[in-house]
């Protein structure tokens, strides 16, 4: 009489094998988990993670002067616990990866973590955000390594107003990253411009131009208050996606702008005809966008962020070092991502109310963007 239990076991074992070789053949995870959705029915596919909190510049919106209370070395992340959290992610769906920081080329081994990243079964592309000021001596290593996408931070053309806003000097070899960028070849290539009034407004044509000749996607970001105090005031630098998409409209509708598809987060894109590139306008700050994310955040010192605008941590470092097993980092990301507000303006008064302060105060408390990575 034939065994059925253990023909079934048996043809199991066959379809589990066949399906271990096909995930491997196609860089899936061995053992994938069920997905990362919140409440909401959102999917996260996407994960950030700054891997330092110093920089090489002090941006103004971004950073004081004197830079901000950075934390000890041993607070930060170790390079195997943003793997292992990479890969645990990818179990869970993650796809896409993006380093960031702080400066993430200051971090000196960011082409091991990028090259290591890129092996891990799930991920298809690993994306970098840099200022570009050290891109130049990384660039080719990171290419080999198998780094898909770099978006360079630019808020100026101009050497003065680069030292104004960056407090340091640069912009040319900023521009030398960006060109360098592409002739090396990555994929994707992007400028992001945090497009201030009173401070670089004047040169929004400026940079939709540099898409004439260079196949590029120049971003420009609206700017968020999370500058501790410095330059966001009461909002007096403060540009809408809304006037800026005004701007570029008026100004090459005559050449017969087009609209042009973007990221999930890129909302409104355009590409002039005959140009190589395109550009557009993320409204980071006026936040329509919420019911299209896909974005997990992990802050440089471990803690899960399920919202630029909450305030709500799940320390994710302590666990890792806690000897939290696999099951258990699921988990803290599941609790994340089941708390997560149904968009950026709800986590914004859920936090002001546990921290009993003003909701107009909340983002100004937190002391840069460096902790995040945008
Ligand atoms: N240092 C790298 C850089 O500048 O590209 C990566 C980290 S930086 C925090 C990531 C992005 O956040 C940059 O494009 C930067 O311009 C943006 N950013 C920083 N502070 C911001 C703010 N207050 N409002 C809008 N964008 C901001
Ligand atoms: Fe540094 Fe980037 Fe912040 Fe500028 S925006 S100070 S480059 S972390």
């Amino acid at each position: 009489m034939p065994n059925n239990s253990l023909n079934q076991k048996s043809l199991g074992a066959q379809a589990g094998t066949a399906s271990a070789v096909s995930a491997l053949q196609e860089n899936l995870p061995a053992h994938p988990l069920p997905p990362l959705q919140d409440r909401h029915g959102r999917t996260f596919d996407y994960v950030r993670i700054a891997v330092i909190e110093q920089c090489n510049l002090r941006c103004t919106y971004c950073m004081p002067e004197e830079g901000v209370q950075f934390k000890e070395k041993d607070m930060v992340l170790r390079t195997d616990e943003i793997l292992r959290v990479v890969e645990i992610l990818a179990r869970m769906g993650v796809r896409k990866v993006r380093y960031t920081g702080g400066e993430p080329t200051v971090r000196s081994d960011i082409v091991d973590i990028v090259e290591r990243t890129v092996k891990v079964p799930g991920v298809k592309a690993v994306h970098m955000t840099t200022n570009g000021l050290l891109f130049p001596k990384y660039a080719k290593a990171l290419r080999d390594a198998g780094l898909f996408g770099v978006n360079i931070s630019l808020d100026t053309l101009k050497a003065d107003k680069f030292e104004t806003i960056t407090r340091r000097s640069g912009v040319d070899k900023v521009l030398e990253s960006i060109d360098l960028a592409v002739e090396l070849g990555f994929p994707r290539v992007k400028v992001n411009v945090v497009l201030m009034r009173g401070f670089n407004e004047d040169e929004l044509l400026d940079f939709c131009e540099l898409t004439k000749d260079k196949p590029i996607t120049v971003r420009f970001i609206e700017f968020m208050p999370f500058d501790a105090h410095q330059i966001w005031e009461n909002g007096q630098h403060f540009a809408s996606a809304a006037d800026l998409c005004g701007q570029i409209e008026r100004h090459y509708k005559p050449q017969g702008l087009a609209p042009s598809q973007g990221t999930r987060t890129e909302h409104h894109m355009y590409q002039v005809p005959g140009y190589a590139g395109k550009f557009g306008v993320i409204p980071a700050f006026t936040r329509s966008l919420c019911g299209n994310c896909s974005r997990i955040r992990v802050t440089a010192d471990g803690s899960i962020m399920n919202c630029l605008y909450s305030e709500a941590p799940y320390y994710l470092r302590d666990l890792l070092r806690r000897g939290g097993t696999d099951d258990d980092i699921v988990a803290l990301f599941r609790k994340a991502f089941d708390d997560k507000y149904k968009d950026g303006f709800e986590a914004k008064k859920a936090a002001s109310v546990a921290a009993k302060i003003n909701v107009s105060d909340i983002s100004r408390s937190r002391a840069s963007m460096t902790q995040i990575g945008g």
